[in-house]
């Protein structure tokens, strides 16, 4: 006689990134939700980071949390400026341990299929005939990055690429499907600022993009109303797109109430809630660079006194390793003390979501990471952008350029343009943003609800999920 049908189990394996893990450790839930077993996979560094901060052990005590090593010392930084060698120390001390974990059934029998960090494609061969599950690929970033990312190829064929020096930062690029005369070669993905085409961090990301492709499907943090004509294009070469975003948004309808994130590898200082509590409604800009950004000194100062020269509220997040160089605490400048402490507060980490949902937050400096990004669209809060690496370049471009949703500073860094950018979001053309970032919030939030393209696309991946595992 046959027994119950046994639950799909999947595995999913972030990059040991704040970003990665936020929005695969919301997959997992939401996939958990909807009966299928979770192993999620982290390296210890993270798990420890992850289990120290958030009490993810008991929000989610069916999943199985198994770790395997990123090969690197304890002691290792592990910050985005080694990016090139964690990505090699997986290549060479994690892959093989993977894929022997794999095939010799280390994640249980009943294993139906792994849900692979797209920046991991390298972890498992296409041809390897000795893996048996189907891989999903997740791309934690924006369609339009993807979408330029798969274009670098191109533009590199036909000589639009390398850019040639800071004077040539403005020139239009003229051949990617769908962003024709958008795109400078300023807002081209980060790592495509590089003078030889060569380089080596760039070949590495163009190969990983390139084998988006051969993933059994691509799963991406985005929606239909936002990137609709991008994901056509991406669908020409990765017919099998799943597109769920944006997934924290997703998560709350699932569960039909609010939740608060558990993901952090940082310690959250919730007090700036009971400050935003007492700041009038739309007053305050909300300053965070995300988990990776460095910056020196310098470009620090300008944008504190930019931000205490504007004259607005802020609510600042200062990471401990914010600062290149840095390790002691951060002191008011003598000559900005008295305007940071009318107006600012400070914070290492915040509780980002209820921030950005709070209504004494009328705007978000933020360093345009995907997941900020959606989270800024969700709460319908406009943007001033000053990204620093990788996606964040296009996004900004999009956020301002073809979302209207707010202001790119792409690549200023000087106090004048700091405070004239928070007004222009804060008073100047507040109306004018306001209106665009409550009905883009509108249609993020239907995407999310039953009949929305993100739910419906969701329940397709589940359904074929469970259709593996039988
Ligand atoms: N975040 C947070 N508190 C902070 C700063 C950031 O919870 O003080 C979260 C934020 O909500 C987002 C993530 O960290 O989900 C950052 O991811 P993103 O993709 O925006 O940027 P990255 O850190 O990958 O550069």
């Amino acid at each position: 006689m046959k027994g119950e049908p046994q639950a799909p189990h999947v595995l999913i394996f972030p990059l040991p990134f704040q970003g990665h893990i936020n929005s695969m450790l919301k997959l997992a839930e939401l996939l958990s939700l909807a009966g299928i077993t979770i192993t999620f996979l982290n390296t210890p560094h993270s798990h420890h980071q992850l289990t120290h901060h958030s009490d993810v052990l008991s929000r989610f005590p069916a999943f199985r949390f198994r770790t395997i090593t990123d090969g690197l010392p304890l002691d290792h930084p592990r910050t985005i400026e080694f990016f090139a060698q964690i990505i090699a120390s997986f290549d060479t001390v994690t892959k093989p341990i993977f894929k022997h974990w794999l095939i010799s059934g280390h994640f249980g029998s009943d294993l139906t299929c792994v849900v692979l960090d797209a920046f991991f494609k390298n972890l498992v061969d296409a041809e390897d005939a000795e893996i048996k599950h189907p891989i999903f690929g997740f791309r934690t970033v924006s369609a339009c990055s993807v979408w330029a990312y798969l274009c670098v190829p191109q533009l590199i064929e036909d000589g639009q690429l390398p850019i040639r020096g800071e004077e040539d930062m403005d020139r239009m690029i003229t051949n990617v499907p769908g962003m024709e005369n958008l795109l400078r070669c300023r807002d081209l993905p980060g790592f495509c600022r590089v003078t030889d085409t060569n380089d080596p961090v760039l070949q590495f990301i163009l190969k990983q993009t390139q084998r988006s492709y051969q993933f059994h499907a691509l799963i991406l943090n985005s929606f239909q109303d936002l990137e609709g004509p991008i994901l056509s294009n991406i669908r020409t070469l990765c017919p099998n797109l799943y597109v769920i975003g944006p997934l924290h948004s997703l998560l709350k309808t699932k569960l039909s109430h609010e939740t608060e994130s558990l993901n952090n590898l940082w310690e959250v200082d919730r007090s700036c809630l009971a400050w935003l509590d007492n700041q009038p409604p739309g007053s305050v800009i909300y300053v965070s660079f995300g988990s990776i950004t460095v910056m020196g000194n310098q470009s620090l100062m300008e944008f504190w006194h930019g931000l205490v020269n504007s004259g607005r509220n802020f609510l600042w997040v200062i990471r401990p390793d914010l600062v290149k160089g840095k390790n002691e605490e951060i002191e008011i400048p003598a000559e900005l003390e008295e305007g940071t402490k009318q107006r600012g507060y400070m914070v290492g980490w915040a509780p980002q979501e209820k921030v950005l949902s709070h209504e004494a937050v009328g705007g978000f400096l933020t360093h345009s990471g995907w997941n900020s990004t959606l989270e800024s669209i969700v709460a319908g809060k406009p943007m001033v952008c000053w990204s620093y690496t990788a996606d964040q370049q296009v996004n900004s471009r999009f956020v301002s350029n073809v979302w209207k949703l707010g202001v790119d500073m792409k690549d200023l860094c000087d106090r004048e343009s700091v405070a004239k950018m928070v007004n222009d979001v804060m008073v100047n053309r507040k109306e004018e943003f306001m209106r665009s970032a409550t009905e883009m919030a509108n249609l993020a939030r239907r995407s999310v609800s039953p009949g929305g393209s993100s739910y419906a696309d969701f329940d397709r991946l589940v359904n074929d999920i469970r259709l593996l595992s039988q």
